[in-house]
């Protein structure tokens, strides 16, 4: 009886809310459906009366009236609809110091690239016809061109991203056969690049070989008797392990692979094409170095250290190139043509010896001196605005990464900006910041918040000051 008297009681208490229809009609909702897609809001509509449905059942005071709860639910669907209509990337400052940030998109392109996106994208292109004859072509024989010219390699390919470039290489040599990887490689990389799982997706069978520390020849030669049909060599890129360690070197797997008649290839990821030289980095191995060492196949990303968009890039011979491109799955796998269009263009510039137009090479070359001198003027410029009772401004040295998860010997030296604030200000401040438009990305730590303008651009420089005195003078306001 008791039950019955609740269910009669829930049945009336959900009449108060509106049907679909009713919320349509509403002014400021049917001027909405005007500008936009009647059928996702129409959707939007149902999700947020199906909240409010199930807010109801657990609202024992029950004591709204259905043009309350219309209301209501007509401000969520209209928060929500102006919520969609601006779902688009924003521009973040990255203030960081991290070059290749994989949450903030990597390397940023600098003005050739960026305008032969537009170039390219404004009209039909020649993506995948000769013009000179009208005969079908690939469409990343330029771009594979030109890295073989500047690698020194046979032959290239280039495909979405490196991820997709291992999974290409593994499933073509060791799809139906296994591929041998040292236990101490299998390791996850920056935007949940997990290379087990990779493997085992593509290869028929993976044979992890060695210890964690200790990998040596003699294990390889095993695991080719075990069935090998690719030996996998990758770059442990964001750790690195130390002590008691052995791994085999590059030159004497290739020996192997020779020997045995195996394919052997290296995942290097960061794509640095010749050494940095004076000024840059040390201790990372290139492209052009390790193809010397005579890599059958070898593959790294457009958008790390080469500074380019997303690709993954397979180098080596000729042939076996010739039997990736074969594998159906590179279909499935192919670069689109917008980034295409801009890997070209980073790669001329390679071509031309213009590295100097290239963001993120500049970024992971800018001295410290140079970043000090920046930093100076940007804390003298902003303590002109800047309420000496707000906080404190000084110039500190510190440490950059390259970032990406590919880089081990990571920090490199700079210089930041750092703002003192008290009472719990640099959280506050840093979520005003976080939420400006455009955002700026600072590091945080106690009671400061630090600047790295290493990769903050010439002409962001102004506006991050703009956003800060208007943050400051926002919080002041609050208190
Ligand atoms: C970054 C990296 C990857 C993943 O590259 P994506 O282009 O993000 O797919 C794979 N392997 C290595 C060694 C890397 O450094």
């Amino acid at each position: 009886m008791y039950y019955t008297k609740m269910e009669e009681f829930i049945q009336t208490d959900l009449k108060r809310l509106p049907s679909v229809e009713k919320v349509l009609g509403e002014r400021c909702v049917s001027d909405l459906v005007s500008r936009y897609s009647r059928g996702g809001i129409t959707r939007i509509i149902r999700d947020e009366i199906e909240s409010y449905r199930e807010y109801l059942l657990q609202d024992t005071t029950g004591s709204q009236s259905s043009e309350d709860i219309l209301q209501k639910i007509v401000s969520a669907v209209t928060g929500e609809i102006e919520s969609v209509s601006s779902l688009h990337q924003r521009r973040v400052v990255n203030a960081s110091g991290v070059v290749l940030h994989t949450n903030l998109g990597r390397a940023v392109l600098g003005e050739e690239a960026r305008s032969a996106l537009d170039y390219v994208s404004a009209g039909y292109i020649d993506l995948e016809m000769n013009m000179e004859n009208g005969r079908r072509t690939e469409r990343d024989y330029r771009a594979a061109r030109l890295l073989s010219l500047l690698t020194g390699s046979e032959s290239a390919l280039v495909v979405n991203n490196t991820a997709a470039a291992v999974f290409l290489a593994v499933s073509t040599f060791a799809g139906e056969g296994a591929v041998a990887v040292s236990r101490g490689e299998l390791v996850e990389i920056g935007g949940s690049f997990r290379l087990p799982e990779i493997l085992s997706a593509a290869a028929g069978r993976v044979i992890e070989v060695g210890t964690t520390n200790r990998t040596n020849l003699r294990d390889y030669e095993r695991a080719i008797d075990d069935g090998a049909t690719l030996l996998l060599k990758v770059h442990t890129s964001n750790y690195r392990i130390v002590g008691y360690t052995d791994e085999v070197e590059l030159g004497r797997l290739v020996g192997l692979g020779r020997e045995k008649k195996i394919p052997v290839m290296y995942d290097q990821g960061n794509g640095i094409l010749f050494p940095f030289g004076e000024g840059g980095p040390g201790g990372e191995e290139d492209v052009v170095s390790l193809l010397q060492s005579g890599i059958d196949i070898l593959s790294f990303s457009g958008d790390k250290a080469l500074g380019g968009p997303q690709a993954g890039i397979l180098v080596g011979s000729a042939d076996l190139m010739e039997k990736l491109r074969k594998n159906h799955l590179s279909r499935a796998l192919r670069i689109d043509k917008l980034t295409l269009a801009a890997l070209e263009r980073v790669l001329l510039q390679y071509w031309a010896g213009r590295t100097d137009g290239i963001p993120a090479v500049n970024m992971i070359m800018e001295s410290k001196e140079s970043i000090g001198k920046r930093a100076q003027k940007f804390s003298s410029a902003l303590s002109k605005k800047f309420p000496s009772s707000a906080g404190k401004i000084t110039v500190v040295d510190g440490e950059s990464s390259i970032g990406g998860g590919s880089f081990p010997i990571d920090p490199l030296p700079t210089v930041l900006v750092r703002i003192e604030l008290v009472r719990g200000g640099a959280v506050k401040l840093n979520d005003l910041l976080r939420r400006s438009d455009p955002a700026v990305l600072a590091r945080i730590k106690d009671e400061s918040l630090y600047f790295d303008l290493r990769t903050v651009g010439r002409d962001e420089e102004k506006m991050i000051r703009e956003i800060l005195v208007r943050g400051i003078e926002e919080i002041s306001a609050r208190e």
